[in-house]
């Protein structure tokens, strides 16, 4: 049965420290870790892990990948703030990198993803009152069951998570809450003339890496574009090749209206978030109506050019896609009767446990750790396995027999 972890005395000072200090708003695993690099990390005891979280998908590129951490240094001797009072020789760099690409006509920077996605429903509000002509305060905006997009007061007020949400109110109105991966609810949620955006994640991840039905975003962007309706893809954890292709949405061509990314976009160094859309709709936003101190500062757009580089340099996508698909066919042949579902594309996957104790997943999550992987379940029976990009396929086998033998002792031990 469970290791209810031995905690060394070094582990055990810090967990008290935070406990007493910090707030109590994550329930982390009880490990401390002090360094990383690709696919590992360690703990302060200097015990190996593989990641298997890779920071919600912010570390694609592995750990303290050397490329983008040269990238940091290199520009945080020389400037690293100089707020958009001012222009910096790097926003004109960046802002074009990033948009060829990507394949968009402007950009607009932010810092952490839940701004990116603010960003994206002020952006969508605006045109609809200034391009679609929506009369003024009416403006909606469909978003879908089980999603995820952030913490802010708005994003929650759309959740369906009533963790996220109770005692949160009074919440923000103007959005419609649909059925995920339902193109029927969809369609006609796109009756009421007054919707100016749809905004969906390719694939839920938070949600436990629900992957939607083939055709569906091709669809429901097919559709949104006949009703004039602008498609919003919440690519922050599905983008930049974590399902093995660059966006999540490129596996099925579309290319959305607004396009959100965050996490990776910095390699794991800082928060750095971006919002892609053509001229119709970024440039309805003029001067002194959105932005940030730290939005575009020289120092992200130094790192966010290294990040997307080192992803196309070193083919993470195409590393992604061949290697999730290995780690999915070798989970599936453990063929273990407490694993009902093993889903994901690319290395955005995740596992289901069918178990009568309630805290099976989490239980699990502790040997994987006792056993040198670190996971985290999310809603309950849950686990996602999301390592960097940058994992081999010898590295996969020593994985799965961890996870083989982590069941073995945890069901049958
Ligand atoms: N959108 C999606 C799909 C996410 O997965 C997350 C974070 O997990 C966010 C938005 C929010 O990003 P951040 O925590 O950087 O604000």
């Amino acid at each position: 049965m469970l290791a209810t972890t031995n905690l060394s005395d070094k582990t055990s000072y810090f967990l008290d420290k935070e406990e007493r200090f910090g707030a109590h708003n994550y329930h982390p695993l009880p490990v401390v870790l002090s360094r990383g690099e690709g696919v590992y990390v360690w703990d302060v005891d200097d015990k190996r892990y593989y990641d298997f979280l890779s920071a919600y998908s912010a570390v694609n590129q592995g750990h303290c990948h050397p490329k983008i951490i040269a990238a940091f240094i290199e520009q945080a001797q020389r400037l690293t703030l100089v707020s958009r009072a001012f222009h910096s020789e790097l926003m004109g760099e960046y802002t074009e990198y990033i948009t060829k690409f990507f394949g968009y006509d402007k950009v607009l920077p932010m810092n952490t993803g839940v701004e990116g996605v603010e960003t994206a429903l002020k952006l969508a509000r605006k045109w609809g009152y200034m391009v679609k002509g929506v009369p003024e305060n009416k403006a909606k905006i469909l978003v879908c069951s089980e999603n995820f997009h952030g913490r802010t007061i708005t994003v929650i007020s759309f959740s369906t998570d009533p963790d996220s949400k109770k005692d949160f109110g009074p919440y923000t109105p103007g959005f419609e809450v649909i059925e995920y991966n339902n193109i029927a609810a969809l369609q006609a949620a796109l009756q009421d003339k007054n919707v100016v955006g749809f905004l969906v994640e390719p694939i839920q991840g938070e949600a436990g890496v629900v992957v939607p039905d083939e055709g569906y975003l091709s669809k429901a962007a097919a559709i949104c574009k006949d009703a004039n309706v602008l498609f919003i893809a919440d690519e922050i954890q599905t983008g930049l090749a974590r399902t093995g292709k660059m966006l999540a949405c490129d596996h099925e061509g579309v290319r959305p209206d607004i396009l959100i990314l965050g996490k990776a976009l910095s390699g794991g160094t800082m928060p750095v978030s971006a919002v892609l859309a053509d001229d119709e709709i970024m440039l309805c936003i003029k001067p002194g109506e959105h932005g940030s101190t730290y939005g575009g500062n020289p120092l992200a757009c130094k790192v966010a050019m290294a990040a997307l580089q080192v992803l196309k340099d070193e083919k993470m996508a195409e590393n992604a896609l061949l290697q999730g698909v290995y780690f999915r066919e070798q989970l599936l042949a453990l063929n273990h009767p407490h694993i009902s579902t093993v889903r994901g594309k690319g290395l955005l996957n995740a596992i289901v446990i069918d178990h009568p104790e309630k805290d099976a997943a989490w239980d699990l999550c502790l040997q994987l750790k006792e056993n040198g992987l670190l996971a985290k379940p999310t809603h309950g029976d849950k686990i996602r396995f999301a390592p960097p990009l940058v994992i081999t396929r010898a590295q996969v086998d020593e994985c799965i027999a961890i996870i083989k033998q982590s069941l073995e002792q945890h069901f049958n031990g």
